[in-house]
């Protein structure tokens, strides 16, 4: 256990948002991971809603599932996948959670007299969040990444509670990363620091400043600018780093190691730690740049547009390429387009490998079903998601048990023929937030299909988010036309995983995949998808 008091990283962003914040606080996470530290991240999202599964993926792209159910925000994804350690719902407190906590608090007499007010109340409740964090004591370093920029009006409680807890705590105690950009303006051929500036001067109002800041640039920064920013935001030259765009965010804490960022959060915060190791993530990194294959893969959706919707999946596609030694291709589909076999010929016909995206109400799923329907025809490998499995099911009902009209009630809510329907448990459900069959659940995988090849193991833990189901009465029917049902839920009796025979390699799960997926650790149905891809491309 660690001896020491735990030490408190805030990670904060100023000038714009989507600077990168996450990658940046699963960088930090990571390096001092790797010099032998323990280390949990949070996500403080300034936002109302009381977790973001409600959200639009144009608000707030990928919702990222955790075992315990939880809907987090996508950041929490990159912690995952850096720092490698499962996370639970403490680790995203959201706006909407404090005040929801604070007014059940109210409502129960807990403050009985009082007024209830921002601070103490709502600043209290963020603080006792973050302290939560590390009860019981398991961690050196505590890392909370706000969301936002300093400046909106939003996250001040939670930049005021930082204020709070550096007094509380001490100095020595609490680290804080400041993450800006430095526009490049081409007229002048100059970077600039204003923005930088001003973002700090703006930190400083609020009673804080920082102790590092990381500028996102796309170019070298000059040693003159590195002094500018120095000398205006009172922090060492050593502590201003060049966070240049990279071509994988996974060289992220590589670059920032160049630059003694590990030693110098270590360094200030009195942590000891060993000396970091960090080969495994330079041979990733490696193989990643320099792959002996390239396949395509065809991502049919309906936010294509939008590449932060399928987060994960993407991610997952990095790793699962590592492993395969090739560098995956994505060709973004519009499901809404594929509206005929000619169609999906014109689309689909020089990729390697179709997958089919997760995915809610029907507004494109006719052309994710013909998409199905091409990849079992052609023989091109398959993947389906959630949605991709329910719209491969009723493919396969239409045409190859000619059910005619077989569909989802998530599509047609009176179907004669529901091959996927809402399971029973979620038919009274009228409440939309966290309402879903949400996180893990066990899957039995049959021995002697592809899946099992994939996994080599019959029970896994797999994470869920969708209501509608296969539904068991047509189950017979889908296998005596040879639909594999090559993995099922042993408590509830459903359908998890199908495959199909006489196919190179078409399988799809009712489960995200694309969650567990970790560098050096590439999903398995990720692994042998992209395998199939790779085996596809070479025989064309
Ligand atoms: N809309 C489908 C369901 O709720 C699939 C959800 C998903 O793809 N995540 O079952």
């Amino acid at each position: 256990m660690p001896k020491k008091p735990t030490k408190y990283i805030f990670v904060l962003g100023g000038v714009i948002s989507g600077l990168g914040k996450g990658i940046t606080s699963a960088s930090i996470g990571y390096l001092l991971k790797s010099r032998g530290l323990s280390v949990t991240i949070m996500k403080l999202d300034p936002y109302l809603n009381v977790d973001p599964g409600t959200m639009n993926p144009y608000q707030h792209g990928e919702v990222f599932v955790l075992d315990d159910g939880s809907e987090t925000d996508l950041d929490l994804g990159h912690y995952e996948r850096f720092i490698d350690v499962d996370m639970s719902k403490n680790n995203n407190a959201t706006t909407g959670q404090v005040y929801e906590a604070v007014l059940e608090k109210e409502r129960l007499g807990d403050y009985l007299g009082q007024t209830i007010q921002v601070i103490p109340h709502i600043t209290d409740e963020i603080k006792r969040r973050v302290y939560e964090m590390n009860r019981p004591r398991r961690f050196d370093a505590v890392i909370s990444e706000v969301g936002g920029t300093v400046g909106d009006i939003e996250s001040l409680p939670f930049l005021e509670t930082i204020r709070q807890i550096r007094l509380e705590k001490g100095r020595e105690n609490v680290f804080i990363a400041h993450v800006t950009l430095l526009p490049f303006v081409e007229a002048s051929e100059e970077l600039k620091t204003k923005p930088t500036q001003h973002s700090v001067m703006k930190l400083r109002e609020i009673g804080l400043e920082p102790d590092l800041i990381l500028c996102r640039s796309s170019f070298p920064i000059p040693k003159s600018v590195k002094e500018k920013i120095s000398l205006f935001c009172s922090v060492p030259t050593s502590h201003v780093v060049e966070a240049r765009d990279v071509k994988s965010i996974y060289e992220v804490p590589l670059v920032f190691h160049e630059q003694k960022v590990g030693q110098l959060v270590a360094q200030q915060l009195g942590l000891d730690g060993a000396n970091p190791n960090i080969t495994k993530l330079e041979a990733f990194v490696d193989r990643f740049k320099n792959p002996g294959h390239e396949v395509t893969i065809a991502l049919c959706g309906k936010y294509t547009e939008l590449p932060d919707a399928y987060k994960s999946v993407l991610e997952a596609f990095i790793h699962a390429g590592v492993e395969n030694d090739a560098r995956v291709s994505i060709k973004w589909i519009n499901s809404e387009e594929l509206v005929s076999d000619k169609e999906c010929e014109k689309q689909l016909g020089d990729v390697d490998g179709i997958l089919v995206l997760p995915g809610f109400g029907d507004r494109g799923t006719e052309g994710k079903i013909l998409a199905g329907k091409y990849a079992r025809e052609k023989k091109v490998p398959y993947l389906g998601i959630c949605l991709g499995l329910q719209t491969a099911v009723i493919e396969f009902a239409r045409h190859v048990c000619g059910l005619k009209k077989a569909t989802s009630t998530e599509f047609k809510k009176r179907a004669s023929e529901p091959v996927i329907d809402l399971m029973d448990g979620q038919k009274k459900v009228k409440r939309k937030g966290a309402t879903m069959r949400l996180g893990a659940y066990t899957c039995e995988v049959k021995s002697g299909t592809k899946t099992y090849k994939a996994y080599r193991k019959k029970m896994v833990s797999e994470r869920h988010r969708h209501r509608y189901e296969v539904n068991n009465k047509f189950r017979k029917v889908l296998e005596k036309h040879g639909m594999i049902l090559s993995g099922i839920n042993p408590d509830l009796n459903l359908v998890e995983i199908i495959e199909l025979p006489d196919h190179p390699w078409f399988v799809a799960s009712q489960f995200h995949p694309e969650l567990k997926s970790r560098v050096n650790r590439a999903h398995p149905l990720f692994r042998d998808f992209v395998k199939a891809a790779v085996t596809h491309s070479n025989s064309q």
